[in-house]
């Protein structure tokens, strides 16, 4: 969750302006300076323009009138936004869906965290008692079918390996087949993610998506896209490349333990109207929160 809130960083900067706002008086220049906080951070162009006018319209009926207003003005603005459009944060995990696993595919792009969220998630499910299996689909880079077996023995998860640069779409159906044959509940599918920009990555992420569609309809049940939570708007570019790409059904933010900047997860859910499903806290296996608009509103502003 964000280091620093929002109330910090606005008390900061522009104590002085937030002062004018709150007696009623709104200068142009003050509400530029909530502007410029908002976009800083992260929360994106869109939500940040509706914030300030939202305050602003309150301001000037009076309703904005102490520090409780108009912190409370901004926090639910933020939390009408997560609620928006398609923001259910719960998994859907069909059991016995024609006697096949659930199947979640994980994508992202290098470093977003795929790896490590797909050992946390696998952490999860086996805590509520769900048999987990997790398949190796990030063939392309030495060490990262090393990596997630790692991940998939201290989670008490089956694993599917592959051997290096196997065509990606042939490990999820082998992991789904190995699940079903195994009676597992769920099926966790890693991805590769070189250069989110490359077509051959694109093209790749569309053959896993459609195989897997094709032999076991309905599935995946999850395809859920990872994003690096300290990389700012980029995160938005990235989430609006895959999602243009496959149907991304959820998002999971990650490293927000390392940033102040938790207003990206707004920025995100807006850019392509996906729900928020889990936030990432830490390197750990415990470190996955799901989903909570109300308290993550709660945590960004502060209060
Ligand atoms: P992938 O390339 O998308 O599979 O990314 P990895 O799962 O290998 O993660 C890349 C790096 O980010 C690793 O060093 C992880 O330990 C780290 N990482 C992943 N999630 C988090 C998180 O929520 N917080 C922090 N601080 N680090 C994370
Ligand atoms: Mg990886």
């Amino acid at each position: 969750m964000p280091r620093r809130s929002l109330w910090d960083r606005i008390k900061d900067v522009a104590l002085a302006d937030v002062t004018v706002l709150l007696r009623g008086g709104v200068r142009p220049g003050s509400l530029e300076r909530l502007e410029e906080i908002l976009l800083d951070a992260d929360l994106g162009v869109a939500t940040t323009l509706r914030l300030v006018a939202d305050v602003e319209r309150l301001a000037q009926r009076g309703t904005v009138s102490t520090e409780a207003d108009f912190l409370g003005a901004i926090r639910a603005g933020i939390e009408a936004t997560l609620r928006s459009g398609r923001s259910d944060a719960a998994l859907h995990l069909p059991t016995a869906s024609g006697g096949r696993p659930a199947v979640v595919v994980v994508l992202g792009v290098n470093g977003a965290g795929k790896t490590t969220f797909i050992g946390k998630l696998a952490t999860r499910l086996r805590e509520d008692g769900k048999r987990v299996l997790v398949g190796a689909g990030d063939t392309f880079r030495a060490g990262a079918v090393d990596q997630l077996r790692v991940w998939a023995e201290r989670a008490g998860a089956d694993f599917v390996g592959a051997a290096a640069g196997r065509d990606p779409a042939a490990v999820a159906v082998d992991a789904i087949e190995a699940g079903t044959a195994r009676g597992v509940d769920v099926v966790l599918i890693d991805t590769a993610g070189r250069l989110h920009t490359s077509t051959s990555l694109v093209d790749e992420l569309k053959k896993i998506v459609r195989v897997v569609a094709k032999r076991w309809p309905g599935a995946p049940d999850e395809t859920l896209l990872v994003l690096d939570g300290t990389i700012g708007q980029n995160a938005v570019a990235q989430a609006r490349v895959f999602a243009a790409a496959v149907p991304v059904t959820g998002l999971v933010v990650t490293k927000l333990d390392g940033t102040a900047k938790g207003g990206i997860v707004v920025a995100v859910h807006e850019a392509i109207d996906a729900p928020v499903k889990f936030v990432g806290v830490g390197e750990g296996a415990g470190d996955l929160l799901p989903f909570d608009a109300t308290a993550f509103a709660r945590e960004v502003v502060g209060a």
